[in-house]
């Protein structure tokens, strides 16, 4: 039995004994089982049914946490005790975490049960999931397309009923991408609102954790579990608030900003064509809308392309066969264990970005691209702040395309970058941003919207997506 509409009508179908935990997550473990082909997870939990029983009582006892029973994936960046954390690289494919990550174990204080680990690309660098050492995830709408990525497993996990929800993580647009090709929710959360520890960091001043969900009042659920300052990461906000499910008034009216330099060239006419039936959606039920200017997304691209290779190229250098993971057997001395341990367990994704932010960080380049992209950087947060002084929320598409066929850009590193150009700015500006299903094109695939608004306020931007479900 996995049909109920979010997590608060499953509750309360288990309180009126209508649905056992035990069947469900039992239903849950059997599907996954039914679709290897998708590859969605990397590893699955069979284990976790054992908790079911335990939270069902406390369920019916009325002294359970606020995400009890809800069935929960997890990208398998995040480190779970106990439980494999590969990354999806061959470099630590025989890895195993110590602790929990501060956002796991906020579920599992809350009594969620985690099914599985999913599948992504290598360390979270891609945006199609073809770069997982673990093989491709396919897309549930149409198995020859991907899913996007990087966190394309847990967007498929939910797409395909896998799981109620997912964690992903989205550094450049690993949550709110997947989330437009699979026709779902998923949310960025403002940088800060949620802790990084337990995340293997891919570029720390861009990364952040969010939920995969079909609702927006899951979205709101796993948000206001996992947001909070925590001490363990230094660059978690005291001021993160929760998400108290405070409804907007339906007869407030917003002024939205469709940033014009959103809707150039390069947009796929169908999406532009159902992004303006939900702009006129909006203007019916009396919103107002208004073009703004956010002159330098054209460098958007550029400068996230620096600066997240820069802090890769450091962060990995962590993996060098002594501490971490796969060691080369063929070696004689220690630089030589270095070098073959890293030339052998990375895949080449993740090694072009190591060699590119190893070069822009390299003395007599820092000031051409390194300390000029931290200019733009500035320059881009002043574009929004600038508009979020005019609207109180910005409204554009999540990418230029719907879900592409398996191959059609791995042979083009840059095609493959110009699908992130509608989401960097959000991770350089350290905005919220929410993947909205949009419609399907006329073959049926996903299109989704995005919808950012000023830090920290994930609460209203999650209760105006309510108009869209209207
Ligand atoms: N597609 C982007 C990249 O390859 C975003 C990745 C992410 O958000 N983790 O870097």
């Amino acid at each position: 039995m996995l049909k109920y509409k979010n997590h608060s009508e499953k509750i309360s179908l288990i309180r009126e004994g209508k649905l056992s935990l035990r069947e469900n997550v039992s239903d849950f473990l059997k599907l996954i089982r039914e679709k290897p082909e998708l590859n969605a997870f990397n590893s699955v939990f069979d284990d976790c049914v054992g908790y079911s029983e335990a939270i069902e009582t406390k369920i019916k006892n009325g002294n359970s946490g606020k995400l009890a029973g809800m069935v929960v994936a997890v990208k398998d960046v995040l480190a779970i005790a106990d439980r494999p954390l590969t990354c999806s690289s061959n470099i630590l494919r025989n890895f195993t975490a110590l602790y929990n990550a501060t956002a796991v174990q906020k579920l599992i204080d809350e009594d969620a049960i985690i099914i599985g680990k999913t599948n992504c690309d290598e360390f979270a660098m891609g945006s199609s999931n073809e770069n997982s050492a673990f093989g491709n995830v396919l897309n549930p709408v149409d198995i020859t397309r991907v899913p996007g990525g990087s966190s394309g497993g847990s967007a498929v996990a939910v797409a395909a009923h896998l799981c109620d929800v997912s964690l992903g993580t989205d550094t450049g647009g690993s949550i709110r991408q997947p989330a437009a090709f699979c026709g779902i929710y998923g949310l960025k959360p403002t940088y800060g609102r949620v802790s990084r520890y337990g995340l293997t960091a891919f570029a720390s001043s861009f990364d952040t954790i969010g939920p995969f969900a079909k609702n927006i009042e899951d979205i709101e659920l796993v948000l206001s579990v996992i947001s909070g300052y925590d001490e363990k990461d230094s660059t978690s906000r005291k001021m993160g608030h929760t998400v108290s499910g405070l409804k907007i008034n339906s007869e407030d009216k917003f002024k939205i900003g469709l940033p014009v330099e959103y809707f150039g060239d390069g947009l796929n006419m169908e999406i532009r064509d159902s992004i303006q039936m939900k702009i006129d959606l909006l203007k019916k039920n009396g919103h107002e809308i208004m073009n703004i200017q956010l002159p330098h997304t054209e460098y958007s691209i550029a400068a996230y392309y620096i600066l997240t290779t820069a802090e890769a190229s450091s962060n990995l250098a962590r993996f060098d066969g002594a501490r971490y993971g796969y060691r080369s057997a063929e070696s004689n001395n220690l630089s030589g264990m270095y070098m073959n341990s890293r030339t052998e367990g990375f895949g080449s994704e993740v090694k072009r970005r190591i060699m590119l932010g190893t070069y822009v960080l390299s003395s007599g380049y820092y000031d051409a691209y390194y300390r000029k992209a931290q200019k733009v950087r500035r320059l881009l947060k002043e574009d929004f702040d600038r508009a979020f002084g005019e609207v109180d929320f910005i409204l554009t598409p999540t990418t230029p395309t719907t879900a592409f066929k398996i191959g059609e850009k791995t042979s083009d590193p840059l095609a493959m970058y110009l699908e992130d150009i509608y989401t960097t700015s959000a991770n350089l500006a350290g905005l919220p941003g929410i993947n909205i299903p949009a419609g399907f094109d006329q073959k049926n695939l996903p299109i989704g919207m995005q919808l950012m608004s000023r830090q920290f306020d994930e609460e209203r931007l999650l209760n105006f997506c309510r108009v869209f479900d209207m």
